[in-house]
């Protein structure tokens, strides 16, 4: 897989953006990122770009796949809650760093596409299911890493009510006019410690199921 010229680029491009754990380009580079895409961007599945996937949702930037794992600083023992599933795309790098992901689409017809593709790929590490990422997963929590690729105006409190001491939460923020900013926050004895990593563009965290999903 590696010897793919369109890998060896994006990892070039992932080192040069500020990927520098060697572990996260490793399991970038073993993620076939064209099944994740809809055939009809096949040609532009190692590209560092968003791609459109079905029901008005983007499979994210690599680039920003690779930083956001980076910063997560993930560890082999640690659970991970991720909302937004997607493609899966970041599920199945975070799925190769960790012990375990928790993941939570609202739309049933991407989740059931994603669960596919990590059948396809032996990642036997990943609980799924379809709700509200706004609530997190309370039953599993706490959770040592979160993060959202959908963006809220604000941290959801439930997210922040399940983030382990000492635990990362990397989460894209609206700031209405200022556009986006990718925030990490670390849950200390004392609080919550947040640090602006950059500027980025997702689409928007919504409340709530799809009317045909409740
Ligand atoms: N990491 C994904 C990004 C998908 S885009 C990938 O690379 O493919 C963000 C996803 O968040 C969309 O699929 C959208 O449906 C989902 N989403 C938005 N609001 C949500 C919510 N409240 N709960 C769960 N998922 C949500």
């Amino acid at each position: 897989m590696g010897a793919d010229p369109h890998i060896a680029q994006l990892v070039m491009t992932l080192r040069q953006q500020g990927v520098r754990d060697g572990r996260v380009l490793e399991a970038i580079e073993r993620t076939p990122r064209d099944l994740f895409v809809p055939e009809s961007f096949a040609d532009q599945s190692w590209a560092d770009r968003a791609l459109p996937i079905s029901c008005g949702q983007t499979i994210s930037q690599p680039t920003i796949v690779g930083l956001m794992t980076d910063r997560l600083e993930l560890g082999p023992r640690q659970k991970v809650l991720e909302i937004g599933t997607g493609s899966g795309y970041q599920t199945a790098i975070l799925a190769r760093l960790c012990r375990r992901v928790y993941t939570i689409e609202r739309y049933r017809s991407l989740l059931e596409q994603a669960e596919a593709r990590f059948r396809h790929l032996g990642l036997s590490n990943i609980t799924s299911m379809v709700g509200d990422g706004h609530k997190g997963w309370p039953a599993q929590a706490p959770f040592e890493r979160i993060i959202v690729t959908a963006a809220p105006k604000e941290p959801p409190p439930a997210l922040l009510a399940q983030l382990a001491q000492g635990g990362i939460m990397v989460i894209p923020l609206d700031a209405g006019r200022e556009g986006q900013e990718l925030v990490r926050i670390t849950r200390t004895a004392q609080g919550f410690e947040r640090q602006h990593l950059l500027h980025v563009r997702f689409v928007p965290l919504v409340e709530g199921l799809p009317r045909d999903e409740t």
